[in-house]
């Protein structure tokens, strides 16, 4: 079956990281089953709405390469279309206009809530005759237009493609409203015409919706249409298993964009979030064209899926180390421009020493600041524990001399320069090796010195060995 799919947002605030795993996996329930996705942004609660989240949507969706396969519909262009549908449902008696005020509708909750009933709208101008309703009309009274739930009661059930059947029956449900009085449709309407008129044949969206689904399986059936396949994703839950919070690092989506994780990482946590290849298999990395082969909507869990910032540390460090050294580099010039005035080369250099260190791109800088601009640091930090003063000054002049001495090759020869100077002046690894990497990086924990040689070239190297043992000497 080919699924035709629909990521259908409400810019009403930047989406978070649950919506764009809904994304996703609309993306994916479409394109392993070459299928069709696309983007519909429900922009019709005028009230809510918040412009800077549609463009915000689009970056987020274009960051982790989810493409709509054909035009962004856009629902506040397509009132008409609403409303032509409203007046048909109007016209076979399918719907009706209530006139309750808000204050009449306040009231009746109360009092239901009193004895213990279920809010549900009474009804009441389900038997207003076309007088009254001309007459409110013409008095110019609001009015909200009601979708009229059928009386005889019965099951309303279908086959979730995550939960297995669900039975709902419709007598706990009310006349519930399509049109507001402002003349917008309700998400109630509205999304029900779009998946129809759009083609999507399997709606993917979260949990909460699951209660309200009978309610457009009746909508369809108003419309003489065949509802669409069902498969609502579970909730999201922080660690300690409670609801997701900005606590937990349940962020706008593009915070994690900029705090430097990769794209590639976040599609591959994401779709951890209640998905796994099934059959007993427990590979945990996946880029998007491998989901696009194996991912199964049905392989979805029911049970709630958490969210692990630390799993998401850890998989975005496997991912940085395994991109190559130019790779790397192009995305930390990307991540921060400022790079894009260092020496290339050097760059390259910085990042294939830091490669193994870095959880995020965003800790690059601090990580690396050293290699562009000698940290200050005591001249007590030369002596290691290990050593003596005199020791140490002895590590750092022979350091110097052979290191003078030497041609300037790859971190091997460094490392080889390094072990002849101890040996060749009858001195420990500890008046060598730490004065010379504390020399090069001020750092008490750094790369190794032979890294850092190499990293930093023979001028640079010897400038800062000088420095320390001028420091050292001094001190
Ligand atoms: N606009 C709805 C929301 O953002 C969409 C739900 C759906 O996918 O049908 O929650």
């Amino acid at each position: 079956m080919k699924y035709n799919t629909r990521f259908a947002p409400s810019p009403t605030g930047l989406a978070h990281v649950g919506n764009i795993r809904t994304a996703l996996f609309d993306y994916l329930a479409a394109k392993s089953t070459g299928g069709k996705f696309f983007l519909r942004i429900e922009d019709t609660d005028r009230e809510r709405f918040v412009p800077e989240a549609v463009d915000y949507i689009h970056q987020a969706l274009d960051w982790l390469g989810l493409k709509s396969d054909g035009e962004v519909v856009y629902q506040s262009k397509r009132l008409a279309m609403y409303q032509g549908k409203v007046r048909e449902l109007l016209d076979k008696d399918l719907a009706y206009k209530c006139f309750c005020t808000k204050e009449r509708l306040d009231d009746l909750r109360q009092s239901q809530e009193k004895i213990g009933k279920p809010p549900i709208y009474d009804r009441r101008c389900l038997g207003l005759t076309k007088t009254e309703i001309r007459e409110k009309e013409e008095k110019g009274e609001s009015f909200v237009i009601r979708f009229r739930i059928p009386n005889a009661p019965e099951e309303i059930f279908w086959h979730d493609k995550v939960r297995g059947r669900v039975t709902i029956a419709t007598d706990i449900l009310e006349d519930f409203i399509i049109l507001k009085s402002d003349g917008w449709p309700t998400y109630n309407l509205a999304h029900i015409i779009d998946d129809y008129e759009m083609g999507i044949n399997l709606v993917v969206r979260g949990e909460e919706f699951v209660p309200s689904t009978p309610k457009y399986i009746l909508v369809y059936r108003a419309f003489g249409w065949e509802p669409p396949e069902y498969a609502h994703m579970p909730l999201t839950l922080g660690k300690d298993h409670k609801k997701l919070s900005k606590r937990h690092g349940d962020t706008a989506i593009l915070d994690y964009k900029e705090k430097g994780y990769l794209a590639e990482t976040m599609i591959n946590f994401l779709v951890l979030l209640g998905w796994n290849p099934g059959g007993g298999s427990t590979e945990e990395f996946f880029s998007l064209e491998e989901l696009k082969e194996k991912f199964r909507i049905e392989d979805v869990n029911k049970a709630p899926a958490i969210f692990d910032l630390e799993r998401l540390d850890w998989m975005n460090g496997v991912y940085i180390r395994n991109l190559s050294v130019k790779d790397l580099t192009d995305r930390l010039v990307e991540f921060d421009p400022s790079y894009q005035k260092v020496d290339r080369e050097f760059l390259e250099r910085v990042a294939t020493v830091e490669q193994s260190r870095l959880k995020t791109l965003s800790e690059f800088k601090e990580i690396s600041d050293f290699y562009f601009d000698l940290t200050k640091y005591e001249a007590s930090l030369l002596t290691f524990k290990k050593s003596t003063p005199e020791a140490t000054r002895k590590g750092l002049e022979a350091s110097l001399t052979e290191l003078k001495g030497n041609e300037w090759g790859n971190v091997e020869d460094f490392e080889s320069i390094l072990s002849k100077t101890v040996n060749k002046n009858q001195l420990t690894n500890a008046d060598v090796y730490w004065p010379v990497r504390v020399a090069l990086s001020g750092k008490d924990k750094s790369p190794s010195p032979a890294e850092l040689l190499w990293v930093l070239g023979k001028d640079e190297s010897l400038k800062r060995l000088l420095v320390a043992l001028n420091k050292h000497i001094v001190d």
